[in-house]
């Protein structure tokens, strides 16, 4: 299949020309098509042709990489998508259920194992919180409070609900729920809290101003704290992302710069960016920093790009030994299981069934799960402080 830089023009030619609204209808139509067949192709050289024709799979491992995380090559286990590819849901995104399927879902435990699969909840913000000694956030993540609807709120502009930890179903906050046309935890408001949540404030590079210094566009200067609004644009398919206008109930494109500002610009946010930039700061003059675990990331310059990373690392890397971790107890606990598949904050790990009944394995099948919880779910502790890190777990047979 011919890729469709072969044809002249790129991927993101094609998809800018999309995003900038060129073409005729007739013209776009095509364009969308090609991105489709370009995806196709993607799928199948990279991940179904690396299956043909096998049993069983044994992927090379790569504990390379500078976060520490493992990568996976012949086949890329790691990079398989999660997109769903039942052709009989609706295209593009869309609430997973039963009858989702994925590429990843041809990979099947051996015959007589089973897999528990895990998935670290939030857990980098965890550790985001933790490092930087955020207790309210702490304090909130402990309590199990919804921290990204107070968050919602604040970035739109929308009064707060009365119940913090489940203001989705609560009654006394039914009257908010309609005023701000609540849609629930998928609210699309909330799903982009979410992301700057997760993302700018994570991640983005700030600093601490001068004395008296004046900046220019994108950069903004709240308190003493130099950021940029514009990484919002960072936000995969932001484009996407529509907001229902309270009054009319029509989806509009919200000021997405504007959105970046209101979540930047509040006092509690203002303490952790400047908590945030001298870590950064220290990560660029050092050239080094570590994870809460210790182990050590370098940085060859001493730039903006080097503080970034080297704070990445901070949190990276911690996820990375935790998971690490968790496998080290795991294959200790079982002497008769294997890893199946490290993926950054998941964990696929294979048991033997003793039984041979379908009661039996079932039983075991949860008594296993029970203890891989309390292994896998250890709190993380960090000068004094600890939070209990959680998980979402599934089990996966091939069958019974
Ligand atoms: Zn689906």
């Amino acid at each position: 299949m011919p890729k469709v830089t072969e044809l002249g023009v790129t991927r993101d030619e094609v998809s800018d020309y999309l995003a900038k609204g060129k073409g005729t209808p007739l013209q776009r139509r095509i364009a969308e098509l090609r991105l489709e067949l370009s995806d196709i192709g993607t799928l199948r050289s990279n991940f179904v042709e690396s299956l043909q024709g096998k049993q069983r799979i044994y992927p090379t491992i790569l504990p390379t990489q500078a976060s520490g995380r493992w990568s996976y090559i012949r086949p890329a286990l790691s990079g398989f998508p999660k997109k769903c590819i039942n052709p009989e849901c609706p295209k593009g995104h869309h609430e997973k259920t039963y009858d989702c399927y994925d590429l990843s879902d041809c990979l099947v435990p051996d015959p007589n194992t089973f897999w528990i699969e895990h998935d670290l909840d939030a857990v980098e913000h965890f550790i985001f919180a933790l490092r930087l000694h955020w207790k309210r956030r702490l304090d909130a993540l402990k309590t199990g409070i919804d921290i990204h609807t107070p968050v919602t709120c604040n970035i739109f502009k929308l009064p707060m609900p009365t119940n913090f930890i489940n203001p989705h179903a609560s009654i006394e906050d039914e009257q908010w729920r309609r005023h701000v046309k609540w849609q629930g935890k998928n609210d699309t408001r909330r799903t982009m809290s979410k992301n700057f949540t997760y993302g700018q404030g994570q991640y983005c590079y700030v600093r601490v101003a001068r004395k008296k210094e004046f900046v220019r566009k994108p950069y903004r200067v709240y308190r003493d704290i130099v950021y940029t609004p514009t990484v919002v644009y960072l936000i995969p398919n932001i484009n996407s992302y529509l907001i229902a206008n309270t009054e009319t109930g029509e989806l509009e494109r919200p000021n997405y710069e504007q959105l970046a500002i209101n979540f930047m610009e509040t006092p509690e946010q203002g303490d952790i960016q400047r908590k945030k930039a001298e870590i950064m700061e220290q990560c660029r003059k050092d050239k080094v920093s570590r994870t809460l675990y210790g182990g050590p990331r370098y940085g060859w310059m001493s730039n903006q790009k080097t503080a970034k990373e080297l704070f990445n690392h901070i949190i990276q890397g911690t996820v990375a030994s935790y998971i690490d971790e968790s496998a080290v107890l795991l294959d200790r606990e079982f002497k008769r299981s294997y890893c199946a598949h490290n993926k950054h904050d998941s964990l696929k790990w294979a048991f033997f069934y003793q039984s041979t009944t379908k009661e039996g394995r079932l039983l075991e099948e949860q008594q296993v799960l029970e203890r891989v919880k309390q292994i896998t779910q250890r709190p993380l502790e960090y000068e004094g402080e600890s939070i209990g890190i959680t998980a979402t777990y599934k089990i996966i047979r091939r069958e019974i």
